[in-house]
């Protein structure tokens, strides 16, 4: 089964409200589908979460000729080629005119992603080849994870005390997880909105909160030391990116509280450090970023190792998959709000169901869900 064909469908959402993160705006929520399509017929799809756009579709569209014609059953083969780029002369074909990769120019993120989508693609083509869900093939007993609620956005325009709804409205829904963001306001505020939301949810739900990269050591631990009486269950991503791995092992050292993190993690050499030396807990390797299935699969493996339990960021219609056969799956990051996360509102006319806090796969060989093509055209970025 060779590969004839890589097609990419960048969609982009303009959201009505901005949302933030502690440091940064939401205002588009969007995605690149790769599909990936052989000569025996069967097309597979994957999905990038990865900026900027183009940049990732150029560099979609190049590889495009890098992998034609190899057998599409050959994930392994296939990533190993596509990785070589980032550290051989065939990157040097990349981005001709920006100049030399160590003076800044190089797009190593980008490619990354670009392999991201295209693994997750051949992936879906291994499931329908097989005629089995990828949870199957992973050796899963069944497609349910644990999913959590994840929301808890600083709104703009909007009272910072709104989240304590918010976040009750996910536990009327049946979840008994929900996160929230902080570190976007000052400690006093937050630890009114995180009091207003304990609050809501009642003693007997999971609380996470994320910083989003939002402190330094110092104020991190001054943070936690406020929070932990609201019973926290897992810290998240708490501090500045230049210094968050092994600063994050002393703030490990320094509290009770699961630290989680991973979704800024590129490689599974960075995922391991991490957790050697950052001290994780949870453990957010986000497939759809950075490397597919292929590369989780050995996050996973390597977190088992270490005791730390996987729980990938975003796109839980890729991740339960995996979360489901891994034997350290704890379980998968949805979006229920629809005016914050409209792909996941709109952009499937098939897609896991999602109940009582947990998330069904069905048995529909690959992937199993389905796009509506009628909103990936109106919703299309080029
Ligand atoms: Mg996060």
């Amino acid at each position: 089964m060779k590969i004839t064909d890589v097609i990419t469908y960048p969609v982009s959402y303009e959201l009505d409200t901005e949302f933030w993160m502690s440091r940064e705006p939401y205002r588009t929520a969007s995605a690149i589908i790769v599909q990936v399509r052989t000569d025996d017929g069967v097309v597979g799809t994957g999905i990038i979460n990865g900026r900027p756009m183009t940049e990732i579709v150029n560099i979609v569209t190049m590889l495009r000729d890098v992998i034609m014609g190899m057998d599409a059953l050959a994930h392994e083969a296939v990533w190993q080629k596509i990785f070589a780029i980032t550290y051989t002369r065939a990157g040097a074909a990349l981005d001709r005119d920006a100049g030399q990769p160590h003076f800044g120019a190089g797009k190593r993120p980008q490619i990354l992603a670009a392999l991201a989508g295209i693994d997750l693609a051949l992936w879906d083509i291994k499931g329908k080849a097989l005629k089995l869900p990828i949870w199957r093939l992973l050796g899963a007993t069944s497609g349910t994870t644990y999913a959590y609620a994840s929301g808890g956005y600083y709104e703009a325009g909007e009272p910072i005390l709104k989240v304590a709804q918010e976040m009750a409205s996910y536990v009327d829904m049946g979840y008994t997880a929900v996160k929230m963001k902080c570190a976007g306001v000052s400690l006093a505020d937050d630890v009114k909105r995180v009091s207003e939301v304990r609050a809501a949810i009642g003693p007997e739900t999971k609380l996470m909160l994320d910083a989003n990269l939002g402190y330094s050591l110092d104020e991190a631990t001054d943070a936690l030391r406020a929070y932990e009486k609201f019973n926290i269950f897992w810290f998240e991503e708490p501090l500045y990116w230049y210094d968050s791995i092994r600063a994050l092992g002393e703030l490990a050292r320094r509290t009770h509280v699961a630290i989680a993190g991973g979704e800024s993690q590129l490689t599974a050499w960075e995922a391991r450090d991490l957790v050697d030396l950052g001290g994780v807990n949870f453990m957010q390797f986000d497939a759809t970023r950075a490397g597919g299935i292929t590369e989780l699969l050995r996050v996973a493996h390597y977190c088992h190792l270490r005791h730390v339990r996987i729980t990938p960021h975003h796109d839980p219609e890729i991740h339960a998959h995996v979360v489901a056969a891994m034997v350290n799956g704890f379980g998968v990051e949805t979006f229920p709000y629809k005016a914050r996360d409209p792909l996941w509102d709109r952009l499937y006319s098939k897609k896991p169901i999602i109940k009582d806090s947990y998330l069904h796969l069905d048995s529909e060989p690959g992937f199993g869900f389905e796009l509506d093509w009628q909103e990936v055209e109106n919703h299309k970025l080029i």
